[in-house]
């Protein structure tokens, strides 16, 4: 059996929301490696998954080209800004069908602003990275490194006691920079903010973490998140080994503002939703 690292912090934690989410090995071949939380055609989710591309297409280049190639996009998302019309640089980077089906003005300005950030926050903590002494220039970036399967397999398979069993753990890292032994775990995050996401996106970024701890245990392992309203762009995210603690019995409840993304949420008696819903 596998589970989801999306699927753990999605549900911030919770152990019976997270028991129906396992799912049998035998079934894992159809997965893309994507994050649910930038899948789909729902118009926030198309703008996170544009921004993602955007950034994953800057720093996808060699450390000598990192710097000319965010100059070229940055200007080209500026020119959204003013002439409210899609520049070829970032049709060919997010698809020429991108803007097919929706209110084109609208998107194009949303998802202006969407990449603008996600890619200044990168910038900004690349920038921080380069403090580290003889680094600048020379970090390697790797996106979508998946915790399983082939991007691993000489490194051993991370299992964490989960309900009783070992359990694979299933999920892709959004950036990955290494330089020497430095080794970053960075998460991108678009839309809305709120405090109880910012703890769902910690939890993920705890795992990756230690995931990259237990594949690469020679490495210094870092995390961080990334998004428009923290200080910077970025934060850093403590380690935690300890994270699957909680998940030792499937009938305990972690209640929280995540209840209303919860299949259970109508049911559970523990469940933030239901009792925010009868207080209405
Ligand atoms: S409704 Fe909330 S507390 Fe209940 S199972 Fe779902 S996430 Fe857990």
């Amino acid at each position: 059996m596998y589970l989801r690292v999306s699927d753990i912090s999605k549900y911030l934690g919770c152990p019976r929301a997270i028991e129906p989410m396992l799912r049998d090995s035998s079934m894992a071949g159809g997965y893309s490696g994507l994050d649910e939380s930038i899948r789909g055609e729902t118009e926030a989710l198309k703008i996170g998954n544009a921004a993602h591309k955007v950034v994953q297409y800057v720093l996808d280049n060699p450390p000598e080209e990192r710097e000319k190639v965010y100059e070229e996009v940055r200007n080209a998302l500026d020119s959204i800004k003013q002439d409210v019309e899609m520049p070829s640089l970032i049709s060919d980077i997010l698809g020429e069908n991108f803007l097919h089906g929706a209110i084109h003005d609208q998107l194009l300005m949303s998802s202006w602003k969407e990449c603008h950030y996600l890619l200044y926050c990168s910038i900004s903590l690349l920038r921080y990275l380069e403090k580290i002494p003889d680094s600048e220039g020379k970090w390697e970036i790797k996106a979508e490194m998946k915790i399983h399967g082939e991007d691993v397999s000489s490194k051993g398979v991370y299992l964490k006691d989960i309900f009783g069993s070992k359990t694979l753990l299933h999920g892709s890292i959004d950036l990955v920079l290494e330089y020497e032994d430095y080794f970053v775990v960075a998460e991108l995050k678009t839309g809305a903010f709120a405090e109880w996401k910012k703890k769902t996106w910690e939890l993920q970024t705890k795992i990756y973490s230690d995931a990259c701890k237990f594949l690469y245990p020679d490495k210094k392992i870092a995390g961080f998140i990334l998004h428009k309203y923290l200080t910077y762009g970025y934060n850093d995210v403590d380690g935690d080994s300890h994270w699957a603690d909680s998940l030792d019995d499937s009938t305990k409840t972690i209640p929280g503002e995540h209840c209303q993304y919860c299949d259970q949420k109508l049911s559970c008696n523990a469940s933030w939703f239901k009792q925010i819903s009868s207080i209405r």
